[in-house]
């Protein structure tokens, strides 16, 4: 008889929704890596970005295209594949799936259908900034992000000027000058926030703190990579 965790087994009929690096391979946990390493077959966002995860982990199993596009279609597929008793993990690129990333369709159809959904938690973006921010953690706002056009981003913070919680946003490396700028604009110079670049990789940049004491070395250090940007509720002082 084997003495195997059986957490790190997959069940028949399971959806399993795995979280994956931002950036750092050794947060790739056990238990993911044994549960991917052991399902029927791995839905995932790009099969170039997890089949590179998987060669460097050596792990083999078949890849099936799930993203933003196929969504609708790749669910019918998956739910298939569950009814008939084979074991799925879902991955996106990186991170938890379903948070600003595909995942959620597949989850609520297997919801609906009674058919088994499995977390195995790892990195995610903006709970790895806010856990490491000093910003208020007890309750906040995720908004994922904002619209591209500037006028509707400048909307939102000026609805939110009087937040009492924290917000948590995602921003491309293309915006967040821009950004920026509209947040000192818009929530003044004193509004505490938190600016994460390139989490969890060589080049990880935190900064916190007021806008106006932040801003020197947020305008000289490099624009490039990833970013999570969180907003300290009004009148915060870190
Ligand atoms: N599902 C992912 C998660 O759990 O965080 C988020 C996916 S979303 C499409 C990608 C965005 O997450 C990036 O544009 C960036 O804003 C943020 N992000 C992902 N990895 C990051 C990292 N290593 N450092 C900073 N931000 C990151």
């Amino acid at each position: 008889m084997s003495n195997e965790n059986p957490s790190l087994v997959p069940e028949a009929a399971c959806l399993y929704v795995v979280g994956t690096p931002i950036g750092n391979l050794a947060d790739l946990s056990e238990r993911a890596i044994s549960i991917l390493s052991k399902v029927d077959c791995v839905a995932c966002e790009d099969t170039r970005v997890t089949g590179l995860l998987f060669s460097r982990i050596g792990i083999k199993r078949p890849l099936i295209p799930y993203h933003d596009k196929n969504e609708a279609n790749a669910t019918n597929g998956l739910i298939q594949r569950l009814k008939s008793g084979e074991s799925v993990a879902i991955v996106s690129d990186a991170g938890t799936p379903a948070v600003s990333d595909p995942g959620f369709r597949i989850v609520r159809e297997c919801r609906r259908q009674g058919i088994t959904v499995v977390p195995v938690p790892g990195p995610c973006a903006f709970t790895t900034l806010l856990s490491a921010s000093g910003l208020p953690t007890d309750s906040f706002l995720y908004m994922g992000f904002l619209p591209p056009k500037s006028a509707a981003r400048i909307r939102f913070l000026e609805k939110h000027k009087d937040y009492k919680r924290t917000i948590a946003l995602y921003e491309s490396c293309h915006r967040i000058e821009k950004f920026m700028n509209e947040m000192e604009k818009t929530l003044g110079p004193d509004r505490v926030i938190c600016i994460g670049r390139e989490l969890t990789k060589k080049f990880e940049t935190i900064h916190s703190g007021k806008i106006v004491d932040i801003r020197p070395q947020f305008d000289q250090g490099s624009k490039k990579g990833e970013f999570v940007v969180l907003i300290a509720p009004a009148n915060y002082e870190l």
